[in-house]
């Protein structure tokens, strides 16, 4: 490891995170990165009228079994919140708030797409971390291999720190560790960070299907196997076990 990099890491050890916890694959394997490098983690939910309550489900299931799996983070692992954020759900118009179809048309944001929602969800996490006294936030946003969903970007990302910042006069950091690295990578992150207990954690209880299907467990983990979700997750699974 470079020196630079041990340092940031040792400045990082004494720190609290705030992890944007979702219960899906990608937050999941974040909420693990920040274990394994802040002092203290504590996690956050939104409740914005997702369509399916399965991932606030697998929040609970995934938070309750990192104690018990993972002694080495057991004692790091703190409060969580969960915070409404009721007002994506009155604006409505998307396919994970109303009973939309989930469309993928060319030159056209996915109807999946959630105008603000990382915006809000930054800008509420940062709100509870200043109140908190924690200056850093995890998140697994990812510009690579995704729907170009424009609030992931890494540029939108470092636009709301700086205005974050400024806004509570506080100077936080927003911590995304997955934004260049595609779903096979993310795959390979999990298993650097907690081996094959955390694969099988992330394969039994994450949910990353936009429908929040549970009927039918794939070699990838559960899903309905069709939406665009489903697909790039089975994709990133079968490259990362690819040799
Ligand atoms: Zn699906």
């Amino acid at each position: 490891m470079a020196d630079r990099q041990r340092m940031a890491y040792g400045k990082l050890m004494s720190k609290v995170a705030l992890v944007l916890f979702s219960g899906g694959q990608d937050s999941t394997t974040c909420l693990a990165w920040a274990l394994d490098r802040f002092a203290v983690v504590e996690t956050v939910g939104f409740d914005y009228g997702q369509r399916h309550r399965a991932e606030m489900d697998a929040r609970q299931r995934i938070l309750s079994a990192i104690p018990a799996r993972f002694p080495q983070w057991a004692g790091k692992l703190r409060e969580d919140h969960v915070l409404s954020l009721d007002v994506l759900r009155q604006i409505g118009g998307t396919a994970l708030t109303d009973d939309l179809e989930i469309e993928m048309k060319e030159g056209r944001l996915p109807t999946t797409f959630v105008p603000g929602r990382n915006i809000l969800f930054l800008t509420a996490a940062a709100a509870l971390g200043y109140r908190r006294g924690c200056r850093d936030l995890v998140g697994g946003m990812c510009e690579t291999d995704f729907s170009g969903y424009p609030d992931c970007r890494n540029d939108t990302i470092k636009a709301v720190q700086r205005a974050i910042s400024l806004g509570m006069n506080a100077p936080f950091t927003v911590h995304t560790p997955l934004m260049f690295i595609d779903k096979a990578t993310t795959w390979k992150l999990a298993q650097e960070l907690g081996g094959q207990p955390l694969i099988d954690l992330i394969l039994e209880e994450t949910v990353t299907c936009y429908l929040g299907i549970r009927a039918r467990r794939h070699e990838w983990g559960y899903g309905c196997g069709k939406c665009p979700a489903c697909k790039l997750r089975a994709e990133g699974y079968r490259r990362y076990l690819a040799p």
